[in-house]
């Protein structure tokens, strides 16, 4: 082994327990009466002294920590060393009668402050330990009183610095989300008062947050542009500052977009009318001002009066409306002539291209952004084969379109006028998922109805309106969409969109939603449709059990796999008997009845992993994995027996009917799909020829004997042929 590896492990090792070590070798001595001043013995001496050298060695590292801020000063390790040779100095010099039976008190105070907060239990764990000592050592009978007291001090300490340290946390992590939080909407506000890309109704909704990614590429580019324009302005014009600010959307304030300026520049909003740039605002035209006086107050972008002498100010004129102002002064007193005004008029409009250019490249971003979006959800759609996929690709795409807390869709039945939540993606109240409710006066069934969006501009009023049922309350939801979904003029159901925020929907996100609607109502009534023709094909109509075709399937793969891994199957044919007699007699329908009472009776007899099957008329099959041919037996046993009990009321009375059954198994019977069906039909073939009723085995010297010992029915059963078993119940 690696010398050096040896030594490495033997350090951290001994690293890791020496602290520990000490601190019970101190509470060891002291409760044992030993580190006393009038009998130290050598070993407390050594014991001491490993105590400060590990300490001192503990706080290299510490300090190192320190200066990284991340690491408290004090480490676990030195934090129980400190405290135990305040414990050892303390019990050397008289214990708890001596003077300084308050100093271990007092360490524990300083090193919990100065240690990791985490860990702050454990060292008043190592100080409940020492007391402890610190008290037997003092008095040999246990003084409940003075102790508790002590104790409490020291876990009262530690609570205390505990609960302090948590609430400076919580205070610190607050402070920053805050901050974060103002940044952001700071961001937003600067996005909005340059109006990129957004309408009223859209700069009142929270924007999604690739739009924040969005609009803080555009302002970048932004602010790049403009700092060029306005460092060139400042420098061939030689000014003390040269700004640019702009109004919010209300117009009622005016926030800086850039300034070039070695001066700091009021960030926060200023008030439209104060000053000369209210002027400038209120005039619409260039303002000059010279010689203004040192404590001259009317140029608001300087957060203190700044001592310059001249100012001008020129309009930034968009659709005629005053939209910000270009702000230029100078700290000497040469004011600002015609000429140069007009140059700045120029550099104004040149601001002003900029950002128009930045608005429109902003808005293409935009559309080119909700084209991907549906782009995606129509790929994504398209590739939806079920329901279940439509769905899932369809709440995809709406999160992707707009921000919201829960999405709805609901399924409509026409034929019950019933409207049923199928699907739900957020937090919605309570039983909503189950809700299943009549045509009434929702937003739901009114949009099933109407046929258009609701409610109109997608804001909901709780007293008056309700989406899915009354008595479903959606708590501190402000804006709702309720889309149709129809499709080749059918009402399949709602797509419904909430957000708690108040006008969450504007008129570009509902038109987006509506095209994702129209798109994914098509895919449903698509999946809709290959549902049912996939059902069509590999069920029979009238008992819901797999039909022919499907079952040789599901046969063939479930005898490939039974040879596979070397286990048995049980085949079971069946067929009523005199069924022609049934149908004379009582009428075709209640043939049917009688077939589907059949397919009851299989379903109630099966096992899980049975599949039964209508192979055709009055006839079933049943595949049973794996099971050998006596257990196939006793199942179709059971099913003969079943079918017996049961009554059938026609139009004449109660009626009872029977079957025959032949049974096969694999491997005993063979081992093809082919031999194992003919082995079970000639099985049928010669229970209808021995009287019926009954159940044969393509093997019978295998499964009946066993079975008929436990079927009084089969082993009653005389061999002779029977006359039809149709007879009226008594
Ligand atoms: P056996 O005991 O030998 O089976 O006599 P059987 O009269 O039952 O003879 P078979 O099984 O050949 O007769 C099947 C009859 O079932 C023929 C047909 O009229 C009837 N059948 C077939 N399909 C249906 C159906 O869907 N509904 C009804 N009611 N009868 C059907
Ligand atoms: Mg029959
Ligand atoms: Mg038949």
């Amino acid at each position: 082994m690696n010398l050096v590896v040896l030594f490495g492990s033997i350090r951290r090792g001994a690293r890791f327990i020496a602290a520990p070590a000490v601190t019970l070798a101190v509470a060891a001595r002291i409760a044992d009466g030993g580190l006393r001043s009038h009998a130290l013995h050598p070993l407390d001496g050594v014991l001491v002294g490993a105590g400060v050298v590990g300490l001192a060695f503990r706080l290299i590292p510490s300090r190192r920590g320190t200066a990284d801020g991340e690491h408290p000063p004090l480490d676990l390790g030195a934090a129980t060393v400190f405290l135990a040779l305040g414990y050892a100095l303390t019990s050397a010099l008289g214990g708890l009668s001596g003077p300084l039976s308050a100093l271990p008190l007092l360490v524990l105070a300083a090193v919990v402050a100065l240690g990791d907060p985490r860990r702050t239990w454990v060292v008043a764990g190592c100080a409940v330990l020492l007391e402890v000592a610190l008290h037997r050592a003092a008095h040999p009978t246990l003084e409940a009183l003075s102790l508790g007291l002590r104790l409490a001090v020291v876990l009262g300490s530690a609570a205390l610095h505990f609960t302090l340290t948590r609430a400076e946390v919580a205070r610190v992590r607050a402070h920053a989300r805050t901050m974060l939080h103002d940044e952001r909407r700071r961001q937003r506000d600067s996005a909005r008062s340059l109006r990129l890309g957004a309408t009223a109704s859209q700069a009142t909704a929270r924007p999604r947050s690739s739009d924040d990614a969005r609009n803080r590429g555009s302002l970048e580019e932004i602010h790049a542009s403009l700092v060029g324009l306005l460092n060139l302005t400042r420098r061939t014009m030689q000014l003390r500052t040269c700004a640019l600010l702009w109004v919010d959307a209300r117009a009622q304030n005016l926030r800086l977009v850039e300034a070039a300026s070695d001066d700091a520049i009021q960030t926060e909003l200023i008030p439209a009318g104060a000053g000369a740039l209210g002027a400038v605002m209120q005039l619409g035209r260039p303002v000059a001002l010279a010689a203004l006086r040192p404590d001259y107050a009317g140029l608001p972008y300087y957060p203190t009066p700044s001592g310059v002498r001249c100012f001008a100010g020129v309009p930034v004129i968009d659709d005629d409306a005053v939209r910000g102002v270009l702000a230029a002064d100078r700290d000497d007193d040469r004011p600002f002539t015609a000429e140069e005004q007009a140059t700045l008029e120029s550099v104004a409009l040149q601001a002003r291209r900029l950002i128009n250019n930045e608005r429109v490249f902003a808005r293409l971003e935009r559309i080119k952004n909700d084209m991907t979006a549906l782009f995606e959800a129509s790929r994504s759609l398209g590739e939806a084969m079920t329901e279940d996929q439509c769905l899932a690709a369809l709440t995809a795409a709406a999160a992707a379109i707009v921000a919201h807390d829960l999405l709805v869709f609901t399924a409509y039945d026409p034929h019950s006028g019933k409207h049923r939540v199928r699907h739900v993606a957020g937090d919605g109240p309570a039983g909503l998922a189950a809700t299943e409710f009549a045509d009434n006066g929702g937003l739901v069934a009114a949009a099933v109805r109407a046929r258009v969006a609701l409610p109109y501009r997608g804001q909901l009023d709780p007293k008056t309106q309700f989406v899915f049922t009354r008595g479903l309350a959606l708590k501190s939801v402000a804006s709702v969409l309720v889309l149709p979904l129809v499709a080749r003029d059918k009402a399949l159901g709602t797509l419904t969109l909430c957000a708690q925020r108040k006008g969450a929907f504007p008129d570009a996100i509902r038109q987006l939603l509506g095209v994702l609607a129209s798109h994914a109502s098509v895919t449903l009534a698509n999946a809709a449709a290959v549902r049912r023709l996939e059902e069509m094909a590999t069920t029979d109509p009238m008992t819901g059990h797999l039909n022919k075709r499907a079952l040789e399937t599901e046969f063939e793969q479930r005898l490939r796999s039974a040879a596979r891994f070397g286990r048995t199957l049980g085949l079971i044919v069946l067929d009523i008997d005199k069924f022609k007699t049934v149908n004379d007699t009582y009428g075709h329908a209640f043939g049917d009845v009688v077939i589907k009472g059949l397919g009851a009776v299989l379903a109630r007899c099966r096992r899980e992993t049975d599949v039964i099957a209508r192979f055709g008329g009055e006839e079933f099959v049943v595949v049973c994995e794996q099971t050998d041919g006596a257990g196939t037996f006793l199942l179709a046993e059971r099913i003969r027996e079943e079918l017996q009990r049961q009554v059938f009321q026609s139009e004449h009375g109660p009626v009872k009917v029977t079957c025959s059954l032949g049974v096969s198994a694999f491997p005993g019977d063979g081992d093809s799909r082919a031999v194992l069906f003919e082995r079970a039909d000639q099985a049928l073939y010669a229970a209808k020829h021995n009287g019926r009723n009954q159940t044969r085995s393509a093997s019978p010297t295998e499964a009946p004997s066993d079975a008929a010992r436990r079927s009084p029915v089969s082993a009653r059963r005389a061999p002779k042929a029977q006359t039809p078993k149709i007879a009226k119940s008594a």
